[in-house]
């Protein structure tokens, strides 16, 4: 058996009439630029997170970037960020010309507000929890310490579309929740995308104008150095159409990664990502699960058909390139090496999970005996 990663022909597949049609109507309008399909998306997802605004941008990387940029965070102050993350959430801040200060998640994979609470500083000036693998970051906590500090938090939801704490959705707690529609995230796009929300109008207006160069288009004023950063019109048509599929997709998200708990819990060595707190409710963007052997491990499931993500091994602080530090970071550093993202998507199928369930048994198996 051959299982990807990712499934985008199966989404195809399931939506082919509704996004061609899509396609066809916004060829044939030229509507491309900041037209009502981008106005109707933004209304959609600020619908579905619970916000007042929402501003399509071109990724989650401009999200972050412009939220950073209309909070006016820049050179001189720190920005404290999780050492356990996608490399994006910290080179934004890079970018701003603020200092990023890691710090050490949990074993939730999310940032620990302990460690937060140690490094604020006089120059701190904002917070970016990253809600990691579907599973919000502990809020309370962090928007305490911000309130205390008189510091701004912005949430990297990028991997968390849906996800709540405390009944609170992702995106709706922070100064700015920013999103990626990067084909792979749950709700993807067919080229890169993004957006904010944000219960700020101040913020709303100042990133609507960023993205465009600056321009307020109904004045033809430059009110800032902007950048060009829009959400697609055909990009917004398309995911128009998957928002509207979406809680059922969580649904399944859900039902699959119950299967994998229920199939996976009986092997000892492997660390689920199942956590039992109430209060967290959890989209499962991604199935990570914590084995001791590693590469080992995941290289074995790949030598059986299963694609398996690996990108966090190698932590991105470690990478020369990135001119970060080479600090330790005990929890991030341990399961970096570890960690092994399962398949998981709302069109595998039973028997694919049954297989990959079976494939590990097998391994552990194989390495006791
Ligand atoms: C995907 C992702 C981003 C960046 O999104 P892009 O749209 O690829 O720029 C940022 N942070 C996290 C946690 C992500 O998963």
């Amino acid at each position: 058996m051959k299982i990807r990663f990712v499934n985008p022909q199966r989404t195809y597949k399931n939506l082919k009439k509704e996004l061609d049609a899509a396609y066809f109507s916004v060829m044939e309008k030229g509507a491309f630029i900041a037209q009502s399909e981008l106005a109707q998306f933004e209304q959609q997802l600020a619908d579905f997170v619970g916000t007042h605004y929402a501003v399509g941008v071109s990724s989650g990387y401009d999200a972050l970037y412009l939220s950073l940029i209309a909070a006016q965070i820049g050179v001189g102050d720190e920005v404290i960020v999780p050492a356990h993350t996608f490399v994006a959430t910290t080179s934004a801040v890079v970018r701003v010309g603020a200092k990023p200060v890691l710090v050490d998640v949990r074993d939730d994979f999310n940032i620990d507000p302990e460690c937060v609470e140690k490094a604020i500083t006089k120059k701190t000036k904002a917070i970016i929890p990253v809600h990691l693998n579907g599973r919000m970051a502990e809020m309370n906590p962090i928007i305490n310490i911000a309130q205390k500090n008189k510091i701004i938090v912005i949430e990297d939801a990028c991997q968390s579309l849906g996800a709540t704490y405390y009944g609170k959705p992702a995106g709706s707690i922070g100064l700015t929740g920013c999103w990626s529609f990067y084909p792979f995230k749950m709700l993807g796009g067919y080229g890169d995308g993004g957006a904010i929300t944000t219960n700020n109008k101040k913020i709303a207006d100042a990133i609507r104008l960023l993205r465009f160069n600056g321009e307020d288009r109904n004045t033809g004023e430059y009110h800032y150095h902007g950048c060009s950063s829009l959400l697609d019109n055909m990009q917004a048509a398309f995911l128009n159409i998957k928002i509207k599929y979406l809680p059922e997709w969580i649904e399944k998200r859900r039902s699959i990664a119950a299967r994998y708990h229920k199939g996976l819990q009986g092997i000892s060595g492997l660390v689920l990502p199942h956590f039992p707190e109430k209060e967290f409710d959890d989209v499962f963007q991604n199935y990570v699960v914590r084995s001791q052997y590693g590469n080992t491990f995941s290289d074995y499931l790949k030598l059986h058909g299963i694609e398996v993500l690996t990108q966090f091994r190698k932590p991105y602080y470690t990478h020369q390139g990135l001119r970060l530090y080479t600090k330790n970071f005990p929890v991030t550093d341990t399961l970096s090496k570890e960690v092994c993202s399962l398949p998981l998507y709302p069109e595998l199928k039973v028997k694919e999970v049954d297989y990959i369930v079976q494939t590990i048994s097998t391994f552990y198996q194989n390495i006791k005996a």
